[in-house]
Formats: C-alpha cells, sequence, structure tokens
C-alpha cells in the first residue's frame, strides 16, 4: 500500500524501535506514548482497520498481545495495562493501517477510563441486542 506510514514502518523505510515481529505481525514504540512503552502492534498484511483485516490476522494480533502485555509490564514495572484500539476516523484512528495499542499504566499517570451511561430503558437494551444478532453471519 503506497503512502502507507506503518507499511513503511513494516518495510524498513521509516526508522522506528520495533520490540517484536513475526511472519505475521510486528510491533514498535509509539512515537507518543501515552507512557514510555507504549506499543503499537500491526498485521504486515496492510488493512486499513481491524474491522476489515482477516480473521487470520485478527488472531495473530490478538494471540501474541499476552506475551506483549506482560514483556512490557516486566520490562517497565507497570502493573497493568490497556489496550485499545481506535477503529475509524469517528473513533479517534488516525492512521489508517490496522493496529492495537498496547498502553502500560502506573499509579497516579494522570489517565482515567472512559465513562458508560446506562440505556433509556430495558426495552431499548434488547432492541440493540436484537439488531446486532441480526447482523451477525450465518
Ligand atoms: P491512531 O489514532 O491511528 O489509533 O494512532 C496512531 C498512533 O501512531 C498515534 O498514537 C501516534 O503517536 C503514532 N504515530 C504516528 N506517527 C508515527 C510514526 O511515525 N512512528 C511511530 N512509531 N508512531 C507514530
Ligand atoms: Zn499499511
Amino acid at each position: 500500500m503506497e503512502n502507507c506510514l506503518f507499511c513503511k514502518i513494516r518495510d524498513g523505510e521509516i526508522p522506528s524501535s520495533k520490540v517484536f515481529e513475526n511472519d505475521v505481525v510486528l510491533a514498535f514504540l509509539d512515537l507518543n506514548p501515552v507512557n514510555p512503552g507504549h506499543v503499537l502492534l500491526i498485521p504486515k498484511k496492510h488493512s486499513e482497520t481491524l474491522s476489515e483485516a482477516s480473521p487470520d490476522d485478527a488472531s495473530e494480533l490478538m494471540r501474541v498481545v499476552p506475551m506483549l502485555m506482560n514483556s512490557i509490564m516486566k520490562a517497565t514495572g507497570a502493573s497493568a495495562c490497556n489496550i485499545g484500539v481506535n477503529n475509524g476516523k469517528l473513533a479517534g484512528q488516525v492512521v489508517f493501517h490496522t493496529h492495537l495499542h498496547i498502553m502500560p499504566r502506573f499509579e497516579n499517570d494522570g489517565y482515567d477510563i472512559w465513562h458508560g451511561k446506562p440505556y433509556e430503558s430495558e426495552d431499548r437494551m434488547k432492541e440493540v441486542a436484537e439488531k446486532i444478532r441480526g447482523q451477525i453471519p450465518a
């Protein structure tokens, strides 16, 4: 994919601090980390968003996440981490090559978790669940 930042990082055309790779995925440090040790994990094969990635690529991304989390936590002394995916522009995605953020968390690091809000009614909740079930492929 031409002009894709993360394809260029994959190909070594743009330098990065790589921490792990295998045939399918690559992990490197985020240039503007939430905390030091913030890693981006990408499939080597270009896809724009996680929802467009192949099930095999998505599986491999998630398969290596626990190992990477543990390595990052041991290396940084963090006792927790968040993983995040910004899937699409409205969700905050800026680089359109599928990636997971793995972010080590520290006591009093100034970050919050996002806050939910309840459904307006139980019927509305049932309706939403029904709609999603209706979109699950057979
Ligand atoms: P997004 O908002 O698309 O989920 O996240 C893109 C991430 O890529 C951001 O956290 C940003 O700091 C990181 N980033 C942007 N440009 C570069 C770069 O050239 N190298 C590295 N290593 N990370 C980058
Ligand atoms: Zn790409």
